[in-house]
């Protein structure tokens, strides 16, 4: 049974104070926060088998390698690729996009076009643009509604056979919209173009499984599920990743190497040049554990407790506006007080000991689209409670008393 106090347990850095009141963290969207059982992984790491993989004949080598590489199916499990092989150790989900980016400019000519949503992270947009200045192709941009949500009718307009990518986050980071990918991904392919879906807010919350998705590519970030920052993955599909040129040059990933010619390592090999993150790969594998046995099921439907409930009370505070009221969304809260700059509300917040994001959380076009410079950002883990949402709640009120 979901038992959220006794969960609090597994995570030491809640019980720490800020500005002198206790911490509460909604800022999970930017990262999460990591629990004992993956902390105990990196510690026990570093403790007791910390060596190079891949290489070495001695044990310390080889239980590294072993850790390394249950890590990786691990994560092949949950997200049910079909080869474990698939699976390529990313730094995180910016890497991932870019691999797949560098490795498309080899396949686009002028004329060509890059289908990318108006719900995008900066990380989403910016290697596209540097991929069609590159190779002549046109970036498209899938319009969304007011509520935050992403205008099918317009996406059916931009597919064409000049289609040969479409990217799209599965779920917004700015708004919590929950894109309808399974459509996308179906019409992309009946014009023959790939798709490449950002999960960096998704895999938190739910669990994809990119067979059932039928997905050429999927990205993610270890740090926001409870996994350490600097790591992540990225799924390809194996005729996919066999196509795409690796992306950086380096030790692990060749087959052989002369001055003449080098040929490259196999499959997930070619694509993970140099000493990777080890240890950050199997506190990875960890995360996946502990999440897993709490169950995304029990996740979700405890997250969007918390959503309906922080949503009715805030929306109850007068010249408070959300932005992003999606059919479908995850547990995030973009919101104004009406006339006050959320820098401001985010500043009076952290006096309070409460951590939430302001600005444009990477996601300028969204903020344009709507008008204003930025807003205050709430997102809820499965480990916040509903007594942390009255603290929001109270924390701007006082924020609105003070600078109106
Ligand atoms: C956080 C985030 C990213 C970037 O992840 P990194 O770990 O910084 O590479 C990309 N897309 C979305 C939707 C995100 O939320």
């Amino acid at each position: 049974m979901f038992n959220v106090e006794h969960i609090r347990q597994d995570f030491p850095i809640l019980n720490r104070q800020v500005n002198s009141k206790p911490l509460v963290y909604l800022d999970n969207a930017a990262t999460s926060q990591t629990p004992q059982q993956v902390i105990d992984v990196i510690v026990d790491y570093y403790s007791t088998y910390n060596a190079n993989i891949h290489r070495g004949v001695h044990s310390l080598s080889q239980e590294a390698t072993d850790a390394y590489e249950q890590a990786r199916l691990k994560i092949q499990n949950h997200f049910n690729a079909k080869f474990a092989h698939e699976i390529i150790f990313t730094s995180g989900t910016t890497h991932g996009i870019n691999l797949v980016a560098n490795g498309f400019s080899n396949f686009l000519k002028q004329g060509d076009e890059i289908i990318v949503s108006a719900l995008e992270h900066h990380s989403n947009i910016v290697p596209w643009q540097m991929l069609c200045e590159r190779s002549g192709a046109t970036l498209k941009v899938i319009p969304m509604n007011t509520e935050g949500e992403l205008i099918m009718s317009e996406y059916d307009k931009l597919l064409s056979a000049n289609t040969k990518l479409v990217f799209v986050n599965h779920i917004s980071n700015a708004l919590g919209t929950i894109n309808p990918i399974e459509y996308i991904i179906e019409k992309a392919h009946e014009v023959g173009s790939a798709v490449l879906i950002d999960g960096a807010q998704s895999c938190p919350h739910i669990k994809p499984d990119v067979q059932a998705l039928d997905v050429d590519f999927y990205v993610t970030s270890a740090h926001k599920m409870c996994g350490p920052t600097g790591q992540g993955m990225l799924y390809g599909k194996e005729e996919w990743l066999k196509k795409l040129p690796p992306y950086q040059g380096g030790g692990e990933m060749i087959a052989e190497v002369t001055f003449q010619k080098t040929t490259y390592a196999d499959l997930p090999h070619k694509f993970e040049a140099g000493t990777p993150n080890i240890c950050g790969g199997i506190a990875f594998g960890a995360a996946i554990d502990y999440m897993n046995a709490i169950g995304f099921d029990a996740i979700s439907n405890y997250e969007h407790e918390l959503l309906d409930y922080a949503t009715e009370a805030l929306s109850n505070i007068e010249g408070l506006k959300i932005y992003g009221t999606a059919k479908h969304k995850t547990s995030v809260i973009s919101f104004n007080l009406e006339g006050i700059h959320p820098y401001d509300v985010g500043t009076i917040l952290d006096k309070l000991g409460i951590a939430v994001r302001t600005g444009h959380h990477c996601a300028q076009p969204v903020m344009d689209f709507y008008k204003i410079p930025g807003t205050v950002r709430a997102s809820f883990a499965f480990y916040n409670t509903k007594e942390e949402v009255d603290t929001l709640v109270n924390g701007v009120k006082k924020a609105k008393m003070m600078l109106s």
